[in-house]
């Protein structure tokens, strides 16, 4: 296993972290023996970086890791976690949710506290709720050693958000499809730049990279001299990248950890030559060519005064298509743009036409017109209002049950 410095706090972390949001047992349980198992396994074999949150298998994904973390292996690694800040109402409510997944891990301490999927304008109202003064205080109360945050929005905010507080690192979503989307590289060198590590999230796009690609994409990988996976060309372009401390991939078997672990063998910053980093391009761009519109997430057709994300409501649209995953992509569409945590919506519908961002968009794509067809993709159904009811009762869960328990 190769290890990267985290450039502030100088630990060394493996390469590969292990994700516990894609445990064995399915999205709300946990096969609590597989998945100690392969914990165990994966630390063996030198992984030191293990990611969870608050909501990931309905909560049960934090207990599990605590439970595999004993009998010595908590001592060879480091534990992230996250605040599930749309749950909080109130500085008090912060403080809860820590307490609250301390016990779950059964830890006094979590390494890395990450702030979880922030964006703009989450951040604005949690500024407004007094999160400084939380992250400053669960620093010095020792019960989180560094503190940071994930991230899902425009890269403008995303550097507002790197700018406002003295973060130790942070975490975003960066893979050979998404190198603009959301921060991208232009964030990744950015927080380089100030001394900022760097934790890769959705490497493969939730194993979609790893699977069977389009024909065309396939063919340019299959071209290349030196047979190699696709997941070995994804990963293996990310941690090319100066900047990126660790990839975290959600994992649950162990031929899977076995293959990472072996890809991660290699990958030192750097090591792609320009005709690999060429074929990765050109696969990149076969992709592109597939999807229904020509967006390459590069921003600068926002901000819109509507509040339209287009770049993120094209990629989910694309993404649909692309990877044939229609009620995940919608699912994601909603909860990201629609009003899910206490932010400003910033869905399709919202856009009035007033044809402000399509000179400025280098693709010449006629921005309103697309925007309508992801409206009734993704919002002009039925079911689109129970299904964000759903959605918003599975986010405020969390709080009820806290509710429930002070009523009693
Ligand atoms: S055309 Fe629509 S998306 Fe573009 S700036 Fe105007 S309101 Fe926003
Ligand atoms: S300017 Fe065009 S290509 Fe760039 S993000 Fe906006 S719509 Fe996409």
């Amino acid at each position: 296993m190769l290890y990267r410095d985290m450039p502030k706090t100088k630990d060394k972390l493996s390469i590969l972290g292990f994700g516990c949001m894609r445990l064995p047992g399915g999205q709300t349980n946990v096969n609590e023996k597989e998945a100690i198992e392969q914990i165990r396994y994966a630390i063996d074999q030198g992984i030191n970086y293990l990611d969870t949150a608050w909501p990931y298998h309905n909560g049960k994904s934090e207990v599990v890791l605590g439970k595999a973390l004993r009998d010595g292996y908590r001592e060879k690694v480091k534990i992230a976690d996250k605040l599930p800040h749309w749950l909080c109402k109130t500085r008090d409510d912060m403080e809860y949710y820590l307490n609250a997944q301390l016990k779950r891990l059964d830890q006094e301490v979590i390494d890395y506290y990450l702030i979880h999927s922030l964006d703009g304008a989450a951040w604005d109202h949690l500024q407004s709720l007094g999160i400084m003064d939380f992250m400053d205080n669960a620093k010095e109360s020792g019960k989180a050693a560094n503190i940071g945050f994930s991230f899902h929005g425009l890269r403008d905010d995303f550097k507002q958000i790197i700018d406002d507080y003295d973060w130790d690192f942070c975490q975003i979503q960066f893979n050979i499809l998404d190198k603009h989307f959301q921060a991208g590289v232009e964030g990744l060198d950015y927080a380089r730049s100030k001394n900022i590590g760097v934790i890769i999230m959705e490497p493969l796009r939730g194993g979609s990279l790893a699977k069977k690609l389009p024909d065309q994409v396939e063919k340019i990988y299959r071209n290349f001299p030196t047979a190699r996976s696709n997941a070995e060309w994804a990963l293996r372009w990310i941690w090319n990248h100066p900047g990126v401390v660790t990839v975290l991939s959600g994992m649950n078997h162990k031929d899977q950890i076995d293959e990472n672990i072996q890809i991660a063998e290699k990958a030192e910053v750097g090591s792609l030559s320009t005709e690999e980093l060429n074929t990765v391009e050109n696969a990149a761009a076969a992709f592109r060519s597939l999807m229904k519109v020509p967006c390459t997430g590069c921003q600068y057709c926002q901000p819109c005064p509507q509040n339209v994300n287009i770049p993120s409501a094209f990629t989910f649209y694309n993404n649909k298509y692309l990877f044939k995953q229609g009620i995940m992509n919608r699912g994601f569409y909603l909860m990201q743009l629609g009003d899910m945590q206490q932010r400003r919506p910033a869905l399709a519908s919202q856009c009035i036409s007033c044809g402000l961002c399509v000179k400025h968009c280098p693709q010449h794509i006629d921005i309103p017109a697309e925007l309508k067809k992801v409206e009734k993709e993704f919002e002009g159904k039925w079911t689109t209002k129970p299904l964000m009811f759903m959605l918003k009762q599975a986010l405020s869960q969390g709080r009820k049950k806290r509710e429930r328990t002070q009523d009693e």
